[in-house]
């Protein structure tokens, strides 16, 4: 049978936002499930920690090796789960490849023993070592990238993981136990758990779980701190962002028009990293945006698992549809300019057309709040100085691009920017070995290259004496 959006059930379920159907249901766990897993996870942790690193490097690289193996089917999962279209949800499993491979190769070196000269004499070294059964909580807009960055660090050191995937990615979650059993991670090393907010409260608070790395928006971010620091437990909080992309000039505006809205147009709009303000000089501002209209003007709806010229995706659901489209109205009631699209199509599908946004001012919405679609904001600045201060004024922190023909010019501005990562004539520089993650309420902590092995680790001082 299927339901449509609006009959919705509750918990985990594949519903197709490019049709509105429940396509898929999943049973949540029962107490007694979330309680056998807390011990299969403790219990696994005790061998895991002491499997040599280098053998459990070879399981993290099979891991990585059925990710590329499998990323077509992986893909289409993703692509009913979410809206994702075909090449792109291909590649974000594909990436995943890359990702364990990251750190099985560099894993070994990451995690060894650090030596220092004591002072007093002796010998001395900080040690790498595991903490425990850690639990990740993981958003549907990278399905695999996001449980990727934090699950192959953390197999690497010697932790076991408790996996809770976001309700609408049932089916996803399934395939990432599937490839770690088929790796030949042991039994209880890596569990996904269906687990209702309620229970994730009471995992925190087990004493066997040692830490918690959740990926999603500010308010659950704010949820989850809270009962990890009740719990003194450690956390790491990769929440949203609303990062500015400064243009101070261009040689060719209209291609960088182009870059821009390509880079905003990722994933349909909804990447924590996209480049939601765009902060452009006012002596190319017009054509900069006359482009941008032109690139949004006349596109349709289209199915993300059939990609054609010319048409959109849906977003993930149709609340989330629903929820950029009051917020752009919010932004036009109050007097900005639409250029192009922002027009909520027919439910129960969640497409609402790419829109091209200006004249945003702090009153609207907009302004301080993420837009997680496919929404260019343009602001029209006078000056460096005046780009600066706009792409500092906001609540997030996450990252920021700053773009000229003198590299100088932009780099004295992307110096200054309040974030945890800031590029300098690119839009970010992404990878395997780039460490990801945010400051101000973007959260805190950092995956991916030599930073995301350092979060979940005892750095235990281990001293000799003479
Ligand atoms: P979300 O916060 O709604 O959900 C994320 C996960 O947290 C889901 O698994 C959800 O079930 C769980 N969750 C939410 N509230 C909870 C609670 N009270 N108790 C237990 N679990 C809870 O976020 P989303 O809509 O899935 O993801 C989009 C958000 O994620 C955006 O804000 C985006 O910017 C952010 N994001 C950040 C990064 C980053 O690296 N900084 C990466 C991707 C996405």
């Amino acid at each position: 049978m299927t339901t449509t959006a609006a009959s919705q059930p509750l918990g985990y379920r594949v519903l197709n936002p490019a049709t509105g159907e429940v396509v898929q249901t999943f049973p949540t766990a029962t107490d007694a499930e979330i309680q056998a897993a807390l011990e299969s996870s403790h219990q696994a942790y005790a061998l895991w920690k002491e499997v040599p690193i280098a053998d459990r490097a070879k399981i993290v690289a099979r891991v990585g090796q059925l990710f590329g193996e499998r990323a077509a089917e992986l893909g289409a999962i993703i692509t009913e789960e979410m809206g994702k279209p075909a090449s792109q949800a291909k590649g974000e499993a594909e990436f995943c490849e890359d990702i364990f491979e990251y750190f099985a190769t560099n894993g070994p070196e990451l995690a060894a023993d650090q030596p220092i000269t004591p002072i007093g004499g002796g010998r001395a070294v900080i040690q790498k070592l595991p903490v425990g059964p850690l639990l990740g909580i993981m958003p549907w807009n990278y399905p695999y990238y996001q449980v990727a960055r934090f699950a192959a660090p953390n197999l690497m050191l010697g932790n076991t993981i408790i996996l809770k995937h976001a309700e609408s990615c049932p089916k996803s979650a399934l395939a990432i136990q599937s490839i770690m059993d088929d790796a030949g991670v042991p039994a209880g090393t890596y569990i996904n758990l269906f687990a209702t907010h309620d229970q994730i409260a009471d995992i925190i608070a087990d004493p066997r779980l040692q830490g918690v790395s959740l990926t999603g928006s500010e308010r659950a971010g704010s949820k989850i701190g809270e009962i990890a620091g009740r719990n003194l437990k450690k956390a790491v909080l990769e929440l949203g962002g609303s990062d500015p992309y400064v243009i101070l000039d261009a040689a060719d505006v209209k291609a960088a028009a182009a870059d821009a809205w390509g880079v905003r147009m990722e994933n349909t709009g909804q990447a924590c990293n996209s480049n939601k303000r765009m902060i452009v000089m006012d002596d190319i501002f017009d054509e900069f945006v006359g482009e941008l209209a032109n690139q949004a003007q006349g596109l349709v709806p289209g199915s993300p698992s059939e990609e054609a010229e010319g048409t959109f995706a849906p977003l993930s659901s149709r609340v989330a549809a629903e929820g950029l489209a009051a917020q752009l109205q919010d932004a036009v009631d109050k007097g900005a300019t639409l250029h192009a699209g922002g027009r909520l199509m027919d439910g129960p599908a969640a497409y609402i057309e790419p829109a091209v946004l200006s004249g945003v001012t702090k009153e609207m919405r907009a302004y301080y709040e993420e837009l997680f679609g496919p929404v260019a904001v343009v602001y029209k600045v006078t000056s460096d100085d005046e780009a600066l201060a706009l792409a500092n004024d906001t609540p997030y922190g996450l990252g920021g691009a700053v773009f000229s023909t003198d590299e100088a010019r932009a780099r004295k501005v992307a110096e200054r920017l309040e974030t945890g990562m800031s590029n300098v004539n690119a839009y970010a520089g992404e990878g395997a070995d780039m460490p990801f993650g945010g400051v101000k309420r973007s959260g805190f902590g950092r995956e991916l290259g030599p930073l995301g092995m350092d979060e979940f680790v005892n750095k235990r001082l281990f001293y000799i004496g003479e």
